[in-house]
């Protein structure tokens, strides 16, 4: 069994790095932070309040989510797409405070990397959803330079960016992530830390590839 568990701030690159980390070792990629923009966004449509426990738990009664093959499912819905705004990155932050809310979302995240050999990604992986995880990363880089990386995203897909709101937007985050009373965002203490303000992408890779090997004697497939 090989589960490779990520935790860090947003905008550290972790999608992109597990992702290809799957690829290179036939494991299957989990986006937990999907699961919670999920939610968010069904939050959002019904006009449920995030601070409203007592509606959204209510509304989880009837709510399915599912992640396979790089897909969200929001109902049977494919809300992949819709669900990387900036309003739905804060409304996951929101949500994500409340126990039914993790409740829910660790439901399945645990479901799947019981049964699969996983790369999962998210704030409390490490820590709580896969504990005992054969490889954890702790992934974090600085606010400013998460903040560049997001500006030249959005100008380079033809879009409208303003710096120094998409910088405050990731410190509010990163506060409300890692302040929450339940589940934070934390480094577990036998999790390797790994800063990217200075690696390219192709260099994270290699070192989250080199930890791997180092910890479980697995080498690339690819
Ligand atoms: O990783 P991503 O930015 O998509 O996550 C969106 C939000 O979901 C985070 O800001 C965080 O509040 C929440 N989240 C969480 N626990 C996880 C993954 C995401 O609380 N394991």
């Amino acid at each position: 069994m090989l589960r490779v568990a990520i935790d860090g701030p947003g905008g550290t690159g972790k999608s992109t790095i597990a992702k290809a980390i799957a690829d290179r070792f036939g494991l299957e990629y989990i986006d937990t932070g999907a699961m919670y923009r999920s939610m968010g966004l069904k939050a959002l449509r019904t006009g449920i309040s995030p601070a409203d426990e007592e509606a959204v738990a209510e509304m989880l009664k009837d709510t399915t989510l599912d992640f396979r093959d790089n897909h969200m499912y929001l109902d049977d819905e494919d809300v992949s797409g819709l669900i990387r705004t900036n309003e739905i990155s804060m409304a996951a932050s929101d949500i994500s405070k409340l126990p039914c809310v993790r409740a829910k979302a660790d439901e399945l995240s645990k479901y799947l990397a019981a049964t699969r050999d996983v790369v999962m990604e998210g704030r409390d992986i490490t820590t709580v959803v896969i504990p005992d995880a054969e490889v954890k990363i702790f992934m974090t880089a600085a606010a400013e330079i998460r903040a560049e990386r997001r500006y030249k995203q959005l100008l380079d897909a033809g879009k409208e960016a303003d710096y120094d709101q998409i910088l405050d937007e990731i410190q509010k985050r990163d506060y409300q992530d890692s302040h929450r009373s339940l589940n934070p965002l934390r480094q577990a203490e036998d999790a390797e830390y790994l800063d990217t303000s200075d690696l390219s992408q192709e260099e994270v890779i290699e070192a989250v590839s080199s930890i791997i090997t180092a910890r479980t004697g697995r080498e690339p497939s690819k």
